[in-house]
């Protein structure tokens, strides 16, 4: 039988166990995640029809603060997965250092089929099943997979109205007129892309030389493409869930984001202004893209892309995990053997909770930072967090994400270990 996702991140946490010389009940406490609410979820649909779609919400572990992480909507969110997710929050933010625990959220429901109204009833309907879990010092959820501002902003109105007091810390990534934070919407890419420029430095790249692939052209996708292009990287290859387009000399970035944000397609063109010409360029499928012979692979939609069936046909010695999850264990020791250099999820999309965390700070305070404020201190936290880990990884001789998990357990284990374990109550 296939191992479910959730079994598989345990088994990269024992891996890292191994190496991490942390207490066995570091590791137990991790193994079962604290709350895991399973929700239904009733919508009035525009036709007057009643459906009711369900909802999860999984508190992994609040050992070093109020739980934190994003909730999407996609028609393969299930109860395993949305564990998964969860227990990654958990590691990601101990690993940066931002005061939070893990929790996801998630609808199984395909919101392309819905219209704005229908979506805007479901966003508040799920809040109002999960009300009694979530608030600005238990559980702050945000954006993932499939959701955007404005829903984060119907959930905070609709939280806001459950407990009589408006209340913009329950959740982040809101527009900015309702207490988000400036610099939140690029985030997450901009974070992978402060990851990519520390390796430059590192290997003296010369960004015209570098061919990029990103897979997925959600929001992450987009802005971590963005950037890299515009410091002259060539962006080779981009898809979407519907397909993608090749091409060896690079594509021009803000038109591909024009065109996809007006017709929910990638497709190759240059625009000048607002008009857009067709480019040069192959249709690939989004297995082609992951197989392409590029210099940095960015793997930025969902989970389970690269896994033992693939993980040879890999070409990249580089890849940056920007969705959660892209690769499976079993492609693990494939792509070490290969010697590919991969940047963990964990590490290269924490730019979006870290930023969420400036968010919710900026709520409690009620004072608000500049844009190149927020850019400052993202870059300083994940900056630091890539260096510490890649010297774990030099000293330790572990590939990154070993690296990565030995230190967000290590810091999880100086918060569980400040309550007390076995070693502490058996000296009597
Ligand atoms: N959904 C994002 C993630 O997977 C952001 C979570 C947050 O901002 O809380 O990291």
């Amino acid at each position: 039988m296939q191992r479910n996702i959730f079994e598989d991140a345990i088994s990269r946490l024992d891996t890292a166990f191994a190496d991490a010389n942390v207490e066995a009940e570091v590791l137990e406490q991790l193994k079962h995640p604290e709350q895991i609410l399973e929700v239904a979820v009733p919508v009035r649909m525009d036709n007057g029809a009643l459906r009711v779609f369900t909802g999860f919400r999984v508190r992994h572990d609040d050992s070093l603060g109020p739980t934190k992480g994003g909730i999407r909507f996609h028609p393969n969110v299930t109860r395993e997965e949305v564990m998964a997710l969860a227990l990654w929050m958990t590691l990601k933010c101990a690993l940066v250092g931002i005061p939070y625990g893990g929790a996801k959220g998630g609808i199984k429901v395909n919101p392309k089929d819905l219209s704005k109204l229908e979506l805007e009833r479901l966003s508040r309907s799920y809040i109002q099943r999960v009300a009694d879990a979530i608030g600005p010092q238990t559980d702050i959820p945000a954006p993932d997979v499939y959701t955007n501002a404005m829903i984060m902003g119907w959930m905070m109105d609709e939280y806001s109205s459950i407990v009589r007091r408006r209340t913009p810390g329950v959740i982040t990534g809101k527009p900015i007129p309702l207490g988000g934070s400036l610099g939140r919407d690029d985030a997450t890419g901009r974070g992978a892309y402060y990851c990519i420029k520390e390796l430059e430095k590192k290997y003296n790249w010369q960004p015209s030389n570098i061919k990029v692939a990103v897979q997925g052209f959600g929001n992450a996708g987009q802005h971590v493409a963005g950037l890299l292009h515009q410091d002259g990287y060539k962006i080779v290859a981009i898809s979407d869930s519907q397909g993608g387009i090749f091409h060896e000399s690079g594509f021009d970035v803000p038109s591909i984001v024009k065109m996809k944000n007006e017709t929910r397609r990638v497709q190759a063109v240059y625009c000048d202004g607002s008009v857009c010409e067709a480019v040069d360029s192959e249709v690939i499928s989004n297995e082609q893209l992951l197989e392409l012979p590029v210099d940095i692979l960015i793997p930025a939609a969902l989970e389970d892309q690269i896994n033992a069936s693939n993980a040879e046909r890999i070409k990249a010695p580089y890849i940056v995990e920007v969705a959660n999850g892209p690769i499976v264990s079993n492609a693990d020791s494939i792509l070490h053997k290969k010697n590919t250099f991969i940047i963990p999820d964990i590490l290269a999309n924490a730019g979006g909770v870290i930023v969420s965390y400036f968010e919710w700070v900026q709520n409690n305070i009620g004072l608000y930072w500049t844009e190149s404020e927020v850019h400052q201190k993202l870059k300083q936290i994940i900056t630091a967090a890539f260096h510490k880990v890649l010297d774990i990884a030099d000293e330790r001789k572990l590939d990154m994400r070993a690296a990565a998990n030995v230190h967000a357990l290590n810091n999880l284990q100086t918060a569980i270990k400040a309550r007390g374990t076995q070693e502490y109550f058996n000296m009597g």
